[in-house]
This record gives C-alpha cells, sequence and structure tokens, in this order.
C-alpha cells in the first residue's frame, strides 16, 4: 500500500501529531510533509504540531509548522501520526472535521481512529512505517533526514529491541544519501544542556528503588523544574538511565503538571507490559515504554501503578 494513492485526490491536506512531540513524532509529520509536497505540487498542505525544540531545527522547512491551531478550515484529508486521536492537543478538532481521517500509527494502545488506520505495533517507529508507505524513488535527502530522526529517536538510536532488520534496511537506505549522520546523533539525541544534566542528576540521586529492588521510581517537583529553569521537554532521559540500574524491571518517573497531576513516564525491560499499566490509568504506549497522566499525591500514584506492577511480576 502507498500513502499517496490515499490522498491524491485531496486539495487541501492536513499533518498531525502528538501534545509534546518527541523524535519520532516530528520527524515522521515533517518526513510525510516534505513528501507529499514534492508528489502533490498542487496541493495545499498544512502542518499542525506544538512547537519542536530547537534541536530538530535540522529538519527542513521545520518552521512551516503551525502551532496555533485556532482554523476554520475543514481539510480534505487529515493525516494523524504516532498517536491515536486522544493526544493531537489543539489539532483534535481539526482532524474531527476532516472528510478523511488517516491515522499512522505504532503503538499498541491505539485501536486506530482512522477510516483508515494503519497500526502496526511491531515497527520500531512511525517514521519505519511511513517510509514502508512511500515510493523509495521519490525519497531525497531532505525527507530521508526526517525519516532518520524519526526511526533513531524510537530505537534509542538502533539499541531498543524494536529495532528489526527491516529497521536496519531502511536506515541503511537513508544513510546512502551522505547526511551527517553522527552529527545528527549527537545534537538531537546525546546532547544535554547543562541544565538539563544538573536535573538527570538529581533526579537519579534522589530515585528509590523498592519491590525487592526490582523497581526504581524518581519524582520531579514543579518547583524542582522551577529551580533548575527547565521545562517537560528537558526530563527526556531519565527514565531511560533509571532503567539502566543492574536488577531493575520497571523504571517510573514523574514530574508534576500541576496541583495533584503528574505525567508519568515508564520503561521496562520486557518482563512487565507498561504499556497494560498506562492503559489502566487512561494512557498507552508500547510494552517496553508508555505513559499516562495521574491525578493525586505522587505517593498515592506510585502505590496504584505499583498494584498493577506487582500483579505483573507475579505472573512473571
Ligand atoms: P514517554 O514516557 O512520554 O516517553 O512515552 C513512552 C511511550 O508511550 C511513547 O511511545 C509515547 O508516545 C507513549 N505515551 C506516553 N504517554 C502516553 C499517553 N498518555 N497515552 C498514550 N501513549 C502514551
Ligand atoms: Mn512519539
Ligand atoms: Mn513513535
Amino acid at each position: 500500500m502507498r500513502i499517496i494513492d490515499e490522498v491524491k485526490d485531496a486539495k487541501t491536506i492536513a499533518i498531525g501529531g502528538h501534545i509534546r512531540p518527541d523524535g519520532d513524532c516530528v520527524g515522521s509529520v515533517m518526513g510525510l510533509y516534505l513528501y507529499l509536497k514534492k508528489e502533490l505540487p498542487g496541493a495545499e498542505i498544512d502542518v499542525y504540531l506544538d512547537k519542536p525544540e530547537d534541536i530538530f531545527d535540522c529538519i527542513s522547512r521545520i518552521e512551516e509548522i503551525k502551532s496555533e491551531f485556532n482554523t476554520e478550515k475543514t481539510y480534505d484529508v487529515f493525516v494523524a501520526l504516532d498517536t491515536g486521536d486522544d493526544r493531537l492537543g489543539g489539532a483534535e478538532d481539526i482532524y474531527r472535521k476532516a472528510h478523511k481521517k488517516i491515522n499512522i500509527d505504532h503503538h499498541i494502545s491505539n485501536p486506530g481512529c482512522g477510516d483508515l488506520s494503519i497500526v502496526e505495533p511491531e515497527r520500531s517507529s512511525t517514521a519505519e512505517l511511513l517510509y514502508d508507505l512511500m515510493d523509495p524513488s521519490m525519497v531525497d535527502e531532505e525527507i530521508a533526514v526526517a525519516i532518520y530522526i524519526g526511526i533513531v529517536h524510537d530505537t534509542g538510536v538502533l539499541r531498543y529491541s524494536n529495532t528489526s532488520p527491516r529497521t536496519l534496511q531502511i536506515v541503511a537506505e537513508l544513510i546512502k544519501f551522505g547526511f551527517d549522520f553522527s552529527k545528527i546523533i549527537q545534537e538531537t539525541f546525546f546532547e544535554k544542556t547543562y541544565r538539563q544534566t544538573q536535573i538527570m542528576g538529581r533526579a537519579i540521586l534522589e530515585s528509590v528503588r523498592f519491590m525487592g529492588d526490582k523497581c526504581i521510581v524518581s519524582v520531579v517537583s514543579r518547583r524542582m523544574m522551577e529551580f533548575y529553569r527547565v521545562t517537560s521537554a528537558d526530563l527526556d532521559g531519565i527514565v531511560n538511565q533509571l532503567l539502566a540500574v543492574k536488577g531493575v524491571e520497571c523504571a517510573i518517573f514523574m514530574y508534576e503538571t500541576g496541583t495533584l497531576e503528574y505525567k508519568v513516564s515508564m520503561r521496562s525491560n520486557g518482563r512487565v507490559n507498561v504499556s497494560a499499566v498506562a492503559v489502566k490509568f487512561g494512557g498507552g504506549g508500547h510494552v517496553r515504554a508508555a505513559g499516562c497522566t495521574m491525578n493525586g499525591t505522587c505517593h498515592d500514584n506510585i502505590n496504584n501503578l505499583s498494584v498493577e506492577i506487582a500483579e505483573q511480576l507475579k505472573d512473571a
């Protein structure tokens, strides 16, 4: 199946992704944008997404993203990438109004929310899935960079178990364009600002193990975020670092988003299905990486999550 067959008659197309967009989301959205611009030069194409982090400025035409969602426009097609319709944020209304909704995603918790839904949980990333819906002869260096960033970010630079032979074949095709992939990895994935490094250190220092040291948790309060002058985007990577502790099966990281409200991130080595845990609390994700938003004190939230995790570890 080719994505172009599904959109070729559209005069107006919108593309969107999830709130707090990560590398896969930004890479997929921009990859599809650049691709459709090339395939359908006569069509009007808009991208709706929360403003991506500056690290993604290496993606061509990223400044064309619209982060104001107040539009009366009804699009012929809306393609929602890397999420269901529950996390489209400000773009949700635009999505609902569109004449044809297409949903392309790889989250196991997403039942599909489009007139056409292509949800493949075995895919490393939405970017990987998207690439296989493109005509490879139409892919150029700029599209390749966007797709590459998507794949690299969701696979932890081709390390996580979601990396498949197909992932690596696609990456091989992409890096043939000759862009400086090593620089892209360093500047978008590994490099951290001083403040990001400081709060990561603090979060790790204050982490606590429980459940016979099989789980680890760390909580960042709003006061801490204000002290280090960081935003939610600066906290990426902390939960993965917690999972790197020897013996830990499941890592939980949460930060305060409002009064008695926390954004929770979970990571697992595979024994615990954290997507199933997140779904119980209204979130979702993948078996080894998932998230949700929880109300209550952080201690209540940890207790509630622990019950679900303990249940799974018991069966394992
Ligand atoms: P995070 O911990 O935010 O990096 O998210 C881990 C994975 O779970 C990513 O693939 C997210 O897209 C997904 N995820 C995070 N939060 C949610 C949520 N509230 N609902 C559905 N999926 C989520
Ligand atoms: Mn994502
Ligand atoms: Mn993804």
